[in-house]
């Protein structure tokens, strides 16, 4: 088979700036190969995107921090000479329950969590430590969240803990939850404690926005393009491999394609050009959309960094206080207070005003913080994102495409593909990276010595390639 036909040196285009896009650009670089990236939105970010608030400082658009275990994003943010900027800060969690906010952050606060009786937060800590010692993940791919928690849980933690923050999250989706899911996210905010016990996170100084310009001045000095305010609307296809995607700002010639955001935009991409099958693989894959209330306070709401709110009746699930992990001073001494729901886009509640979004949240911010005034807030913002979850289910792991598309030279390295682990910017560097790999060595038609990790895709290289 023959290698790049478009052009000589070969280029690659990749849909979409959010983290898997430029680090994959960024990828593609190092490995010498032209690459443009394409981005709809006016900014390159993604989920992970910033905007200015009334300081002028730029601020994510969704609560963003780091595990200290997230290795990928450190060994890209040391290769751009930036592990300087990296600040990791103890924080402090809590959840909400029964009208009732109860401070969560160490293993002495958890022996004081009085809405469990005392042999159940023994339990709830045996249940964490648990979590951390399952050594092959696989065996809970058929298991829902909810039994494999009151499994190790019992049903009373189950109820108190874990049943309103599945809720709350999943909404009706949450019986279809797999264990697999919960047991990350057990094990990654397990492994980013410090030696008291506290849960330890990193953060970027000047935000998540300073590091997806370094990327970019990493992409650019490298020769590579940014193209923003450019939306993909199709792929240009003969003899099934590509040559070219169309935007709403014309075509580029491309050797190779590799797309990132969410299946049904890149089912958009591929309906002409593949099979039903296929196109019903990636509508297999549900997601959930997010709201962000964002108030800009004249003051501090509490001490805690992030609050689980154990109340499904409330309209959001958690209260980050963002200002209680980067301080106050960062954004003109005001106070950053997120109030995030996750919901089916077609949920009313994703299509309130913002006003009537802010309305609809006080009245249950006043009953959680009873000293909260309405005159606190100095302004307010909201964002919505609609593909913001995959909806990881039981088998998740046999359901998802794997990164070959069935169209020669259209790689798919989308947030619904990571797994075990469940989205974030350290995985979709990790994904970008990887895939960017692949392509270089498919483009160079050298054979490929390892799959990458987001690619559970077991036919042999040269078949999966159509060598
Ligand atoms: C509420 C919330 C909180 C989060 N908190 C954290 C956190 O604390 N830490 C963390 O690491 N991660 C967090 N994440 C997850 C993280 O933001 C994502 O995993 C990551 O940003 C995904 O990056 P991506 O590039 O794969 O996808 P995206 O960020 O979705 O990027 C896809 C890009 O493609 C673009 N695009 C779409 N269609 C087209 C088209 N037709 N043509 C061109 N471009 C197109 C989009 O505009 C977008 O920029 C959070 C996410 C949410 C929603």
């Amino acid at each position: 088979m023959s290698t790049a036909h478009n052009q000589n040196p070969p280029v690659v285009v990749v849909v979409g700036g959010g983290f898997t896009g430029l680090a994959a650009a960024y990828q593609l670089c190092l490995e010498g190969i032209a690459v443009t990236v394409v981005e709809a939105a006016t900014e390159t970010g993604g989920l992970a995107a910033s905007f200015k608030v009334a300081s002028g400082q730029r601020l994510e658009r969704f609560y963003h921090h780091w595990f200290t275990s997230d290795s990928h994003i450190m060994s890209l943010i040391s290769e751009l000479a930036a592990t300087d900027d990296v600040i990791l800060r103890q924080t402090q969690t809590g959840v909400y329950y029964a009208n009732t906010i109860y401070r969560l952050a160490s293993p002495l606060d958890l022996l004081r969590f009085s809405a469990l009786s005392l042999p159940n937060r023994i339990r709830l800590g045996w249940l964490a430590i648990r979590a951390r010692m399952v050594g092959d993940w696989r065996g809970l791919e058929n298991v829902s969240a909810e039994s494999w928690l009151k499994r190790l849980g019992g049903n009373e933690v189950y109820k108190v803990v874990w049943e309103p923050l599945l809720r709350g999250k999943f909404g009706d989706l949450a019986p279809e939850v797999s264990a697999v899911w919960i047991w990350n996210k057990l094990k990654l905010r397990g492994g980013s404690r410090g030696k008291d016990g506290g849960e330890q996170l990193a953060y970027f100084r000047g935000g998540f926005s300073a590091l997806v310009l370094r990327m970019e001045q990493a992409i650019k000095s490298r020769g590579g393009r940014v193209l923003t305010d450019t939306a993909v609307t199709n792929l240009q296809v003969a003899n099934g491999r590509v040559h070219a995607v169309v935007t709403d700002q014309g075509k580029l010639a491309a050797d190779a394609v590799i797309v990132t955001p969410a299946f049904p935009i890149v089912s958009q991409l591929l309906t002409e050009h593949t099979s039903d099958s296929y196109l019903r693989q990636l509508a297999g894959v549900k997601y959930l959309a997010n709201v962000c209330l964002i108030l800009e306070l004249d003051r501090s709401l509490s001490e805690t960094y992030w609050l689980n709110v154990n109340d499904p009746t409330f309209p959001f699930v958690g209260v980050i206080e963002h200002t209680n992990f980067e301080p106050a001073t960062s954004y003109g001494d005001r106070a950053i207070v997120y109030l995030s729901r996750y919901l089916p886009a077609d949920d009313p509640y994703y299509c309130l005003s913002d006003s009537a979004t802010l309305e609809h949240c006080l009245p249950y911010l006043q009953s959680m913080f009873p000293a909260f005034r309405r005159e606190w807030i100095m302004a307010h913002y909201v964002w919505r994102a609609r593909y913001a979850q995959p909806v990881v289910s039981r088998e998740y792991g046999a359901s998802i495409p794997t990164c070959c598309s069935p169209v020669e030279g259209v790689y798919i390295a989308s947030m619904a593909q990571i797994y075990p682990e469940d989205r974030g910017t350290n995985y979709a560097v990790r994904e970008g990276r990887e895939t960017a790999k692949l392509v270089a060595n498919w483009l160079r038609n050298r054979p490929i010595a390892e799959w990458p990790v987001c690619c559970p895709c077991e036919r042999p290289a040269s078949k999966a390639l159509g060598h």
